[in-house]
């Protein structure tokens, strides 16, 4: 028995833990002893996205975030939580690399384009309706001020975090997770992830990109990375968009036109340190489409991307970063 003994203390486990947030499903992959438990970490992870969606969902009529939008006044100072303040502070600086491609204030055209909360609209709407809506568009609009506050400087400027929060949320997990004392483990929130350390089996974590075509089933698997103590986002816009005389209208909106992107690119994955970072760049890279968007991604340090457009004909054609690494 003496002998087994080493083998058995060396034994892992993987404890897998999931549910719902942010309109969306999560999974948590924990690797542990085979011995030890995870008990009470279900708990302490759901009151953590608790308090983010207090924080920063839209559909909340009493979230920091609806009443940051209900404030109809400028140059007053709106006081805001860590996780808010650590938002807005990340969104400023993709906002800024990317030359105001992503911008978290572009909600009202999002809305008018028939994606926001109202649903589905599936039709253009008019030039002017698109024009009028410009001038309250501008993350610059938003003053941030340390320790934490925010200050509108266009009183009908509002805010929204969908193309941010759930890499957001993905990240506080992992601190959760991490704070406890583990040190392997997978976040995942509705496709995005941070991976911590190896599996139980000691192999770099994997995860799959979908093909990026409207037919394609969930289970289609485009590429595959492996990961380590890395996050890892993808935006594509191969599911939600409507179109009209076969042009496609996406979910993603270039907030200085106020149309929707038609650049051809369908998918857009990041890894990065943070999954907040990653999950604004790869929005924001689908508005810069992939010349400029591989040029800034070559330009970051510990940040490589592959980006996926889809040609007139319907062929697939992938741009990788320089140190972009998939298994196939
Ligand atoms: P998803 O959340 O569908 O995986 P994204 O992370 O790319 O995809 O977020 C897309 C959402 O972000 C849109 O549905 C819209 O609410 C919002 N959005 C659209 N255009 C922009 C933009 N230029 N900058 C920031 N957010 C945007
Ligand atoms: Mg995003």
């Amino acid at each position: 028995m003496l002998v087994l003994l080493p083998l058995v203390c060396e034994a892992k486990k993987e404890h897998l833990i999931q549910g719902r947030t942010m309109g969306t499903t999560y999974h948590l992959k924990i690797v542990t002893g085979y011995f030890q438990g995870i008990k009470g970490l279900k708990d302490k992870i759901e009151k953590r996205l608790g308090e983010i969606n207090q924080s920063m969902s839209t559909y909340i009529k009493d979230s920091e975030i609806s009443r940051f939008n209900d404030l109809g006044q400028a140059d007053v100072k709106f006081e805001v939580t860590d996780d808010f303040f650590r938002v807005m502070q990340m969104g400023k600086k993709v906002y800024d690399l990317s030359e105001g491609a992503w911008d978290a204030t572009v909600n009202p055209l999002v809305d008018l384009w028939g994606f926001g909360r109202a649903g589905r609209k599936n039709k253009i709407p008019p030039k002017r309706q698109v024009e009028a809506l410009l001038p309250s568009i501008g993350f610059e609009n938003i003053e941030i001020i340390s320790p934490g506050y925010l200050i509108k400087k266009h009183a009908s400027v509002t805010l929204d975090f969908s193309s941010i929060a759930k890499g957001y949320g993905v990240d506080a997990i992992a601190e959760v997770i991490h704070r406890e004392g583990f040190q392997n483990y997978l976040v995942e929130i509705g496709g995005e992830v941070y991976a911590s350390g190896l599996r139980k089996d000691g192999q770099p974590w994997r995860v799959g990109i979908n093909r990026p075509q409207k037919d394609a089933a969930i289970s289609n698997v485009y590429k595959v990375v492996r990961l380590q103590n890395k996050a890892f986002a993808t935006s594509g816009d191969y599911r939600n968009f409507f179109e009209v005389n076969g042009i496609r209208y996406s979910h993603v909106i270039d907030p200085k036109t106020g149309y929707p992107v038609a650049n051809g690119v369908v998918s857009v994955s990041i890894v990065s340190n943070t999954c907040t970072f990653a999950d604004g760049l790869a929005t924001a890279i689908m508005v810069m489409g992939h010349k400029n968007g591989l040029s800034l991604i070559d330009r970051l340090d510990d940040v490589e991307g592959l980006i996926v457009i889809e040609k007139p004909d319907g062929m697939l054609v992938d741009f990788y970063s320089k140190g972009f690494e998939t298994e196939n």
